[in-house]
């Protein structure tokens, strides 16, 4: 069986399983401090439900850890509700100086069958006329790049910083095609960075790589080097900024499906220390890392005695782009265990 038909046949059973919501109801916002460009300040978060990704509504089946499918209206959402929505989420929020938005659709915000362009350019010109926010941060599979789309977008939004964030999730084109079925490769990547390289000279564009940590089929020892070869990897094709997700179980992925066999376990907080500390050092470019899901059953995960404390942690040297301190915890030695022997089996399991 290829993993695209797996796949396929996930999102199928995954969309028999949904409730129907409203796309009102699917839209959520919220805002934390974040790193900026020009420094600390705030983001705030918008969730758009669109009609949903073309990679998973495609015979792919979309990615093994994914399930924006399933929180996906699954039909055409029109302009006029896509904005009336934006709008009603933006009210919430007391937009500080120093504000990044940062704009999650369904799949691709460049994607003009998804988010169409005529409301794609009301929220445009809505953010443009808020002068405390600095940057507009959104997210697009590569093949939705194209000069033309993103000339658009910054010409609306004029001094502001315009940042299209792509989920590269590894730079291991192996790990892409057969552990995260991503759907586009290396080069694709490279083309869409290049584009937006080229017109730095003109507007105010930048990149991010969004890079995923511990793909199934993946062991600990693996997705530590991974996760560093694919932020050099990043830093060398020439993005501003990476951002690592590390892994949380979300339902009805391939991901939950090995997960409950116990095939699959998420990363330790350990290994993301681990991972924070070699890019730091060895990388240039601002490294976030999202801690979302961390210390939870489904997240990323070291023992109940130091979670809280490494969660805090991870978050203040976002902000700083700091190394954390050393702290000790017993199950540093559970970790090491798995990493060690990791290193010895390597990650020999297949998907029967
Ligand atoms: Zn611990």
């Amino acid at each position: 069986m290829e993993i695209q038909d797996l796949m396929y046949d996930i999102r199928e059973n995954a969309i028999k399983r949904m409730d129907k919501k409203s796309p009102a109801d699917l839209s959520a916002s919220w805002s934390s401090e974040d790193l900026l460009y020009s420094g600390k300040g705030n983001a705030v978060f918008v969730i758009l439900p669109t009609p949903g990704c073309a990679h998973a509504l495609s015979e792919s089946g979309g990615c093994t850890m994914c399930s924006y499918i399933a929180d996906s209206p699954l039909e055409k959402v029109s302009s006029s509700e896509l904005i009336d929505i934006f709008k009603k989420l933006m009210e919430r929020h007391d937009i500080q100086p120093k504000t990044a938005v940062k704009i999650f659709v369904s799949g691709s915000f460049l994607n003009e069958e998804e988010l169409p362009k005529e409301a794609r350019d009301e929220i445009l010109k809505i953010l443009n006329k808020n002068d405390n926010i600095e940057e507009v941060v959104v997210e697009s599979r590569p093949e939705f790049v194209s000069e033309n789309v993103l000339k658009d977008c910054c010409n609306l939004l004029q001094d502001k910083i315009f940042e299209v964030s792509i989920g590269l999730e590894s730079g291991s084109d192996y790990i892409k095609k057969y552990k995260i079925n991503k759907g586009f490769l290396n080069k694709d990547f490279e083309i869409a960075i290049n584009i937006i390289k080229k017109m730095k000279n003109d507007y105010k564009i930048t990149s991010k790589a969004y890079l995923f940590v511990k793909p199934v089929l993946t062991s600990e020892k693996e997705a530590i080097d991974d996760a560093v070869a694919s932020a050099k990897y990043a830093e060398e094709v020439g993005v501003d900024r990476i951002s690592f997700c590390p892994a949380t179980i979300h339902k009805g992925t391939l991901m939950e499906l090995l997960w409950r066999r116990g095939s699959y376990k998420p990363p330790w907080i350990w290994s993301i220390i681990e991972i924070i500390k070699k890019v730091r050092s060895e990388v240039k470019i601002p490294v976030i890392m999202d801690t979302s899901g961390f210390g939870t059953r489904r997240g990323p995960f070291n023992c109940k005695k130091c979670n809280k404390k490494f969660k805090n942690m991870i978050i203040e040297s976002n902000l700083n782009q700091s190394i954390p301190e050393e702290i000790e915890c017993e199950c540093r030695n559970r970790w090491r265990g798995d990493v060690e022997f990791s290193d010895l089996t390597r990650s020999t399991t297949c998907i029967k």
